[in-house]
């Protein structure tokens, strides 16, 4: 279909979605080999309607990146998605799957850089200990930045705030810590390499020359952040491109309408708000998504409740101690 053909057929109240579709054709136009991660969510279902408007969508190689704890609603998804579009979904299995990362190096735990700390920590077989940082330093001399956390030695923002980078920033982490030292490995390593690693891999590998992705500013979250913009050009010849970018979930509500699209079970079925590594202790809600996920994927259930066992009992353990001390500071 031609450009103008899709902008006279599209949503007249949305500026957004005729933006989006402009630039998207004029990507698709200008770049030869093109990447797009699908990842069986909401926001890469529109990612992948609004590409197919294109005749030069065929340009485009879609991948899935398999982190080996998926929902089997997103994997018959991707089916419906490829009969669908009459697309073909490249799924490619992580360097190192969740559950041997998981295994091997340790647990996710709260976030992303907290498991960081701590497996630094870990590596140095600190012991918890509430002291100042010159003399932690001294016991522990080749562990300065994990230190600097512990001990909340990182500046405060200008408005006062607590620096993301310092353990305060968890309320009452340290104090848990303190009294409940962890007796397991954590670690962030399997977003490396059953997601980042995986990733740049591919991407090298094909030598492609644009990475389309459906991320939404409006989404929130470190990774979405990180970009200021819907477009970014990169020196490795790569550019970047989030077509979705601006939209907001009202957008995102005009265009599922309009365009009909139909997303997996996770959301449809299970209730789902949004989907992702299952299970993964990160997420704020993820005893919700276990009562979900044990209602609708028993197996998947079991298997998440085995690799992150200790970081769940953890995470179960440190928001209890939250709730005590804030009770003990109201009286
Ligand atoms: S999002 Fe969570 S489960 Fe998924 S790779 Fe990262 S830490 Fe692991």
């Amino acid at each position: 279909m031609e450009l103008l053909e899709i902008l006279q057929n599209a949503p007249k109240d949305s500026q957004m979605i005729a933006d989006s579709i402009v630039i998207t054709h004029a990507k698709l136009k200008r770049y030869d080999k093109i990447l797009c991660s699908i990842s069986g969510g909401s926001d890469s279902d529109i990612l992948i309607d609004l590409c197919e408007k294109f005749d030069e969508s065929s340009k485009i190689t879609y991948v899935f990146f398999d982190t080996g704890l998926e929902y089997r609603a997103t994997k018959e998804h991707l089916q419906y998605l490829e009969q669908k579009y009459g697309i073909h979904i490249e799924q490619i299995k992580a360097i190192k799957s969740i559950p041997f990362c998981c295994k091997t190096y340790g647990q996710p735990f709260l976030s992303k850089q907290v498991s960081e700390w701590i497996e630094r920590l870990q590596n140095h077989h600190f012991q918890w200990e509430d002291k100042p940082f010159g003399e932690l330093y001294k016991e522990y001399p080749r562990c300065k930045a994990a230190l600097r956390w512990w001990c909340n030695d990182f500046k405060k923002s200008g408005e006062g705030k607590e620096s993301s980078f310092n353990i305060a920033y968890n309320q009452y982490l340290k104090e848990f810590m303190v009294q409940n030292p962890p007796t397991f490995r954590i670690s962030n390593k399997c977003c490396y390499y059953a997601k980042k690693m995986v990733a740049s891999k591919f991407k090298t590998k094909g030598k492609f020359d644009l990475n389309m992705y459906g991320v939404r500013k409006a989404e929130g979250g470190a990774r979405r952040t990180a970009y200021k913009t819907c477009f970014s050009s990169n020196e490795d010849k790569c550019d970047e491109y989030r077509p979705i970018f601006w939209y907001l979930n009202e957008t995102k509500r005009i265009y599922e309408e309009y365009y009909d699209v139909v997303h997996s079970r996770c959301y449809m079925e299970y209730g789902l708000k949004r989907t992702g590594c299952a299970g993964c202790p990160y997420g704020r809600n993820f005893e919700e998504e276990l009562e979900i996920m044990q209602q609708h994927e028993p197996k998947l259930f079991k298997a998440v409740n085995f690799v992150f066992k200790d970081s769940y009992e953890y995470t179960r353990a440190y928001r209890k101690f939250v709730t005590e001390k804030k009770k003990l500071s109201k009286r």
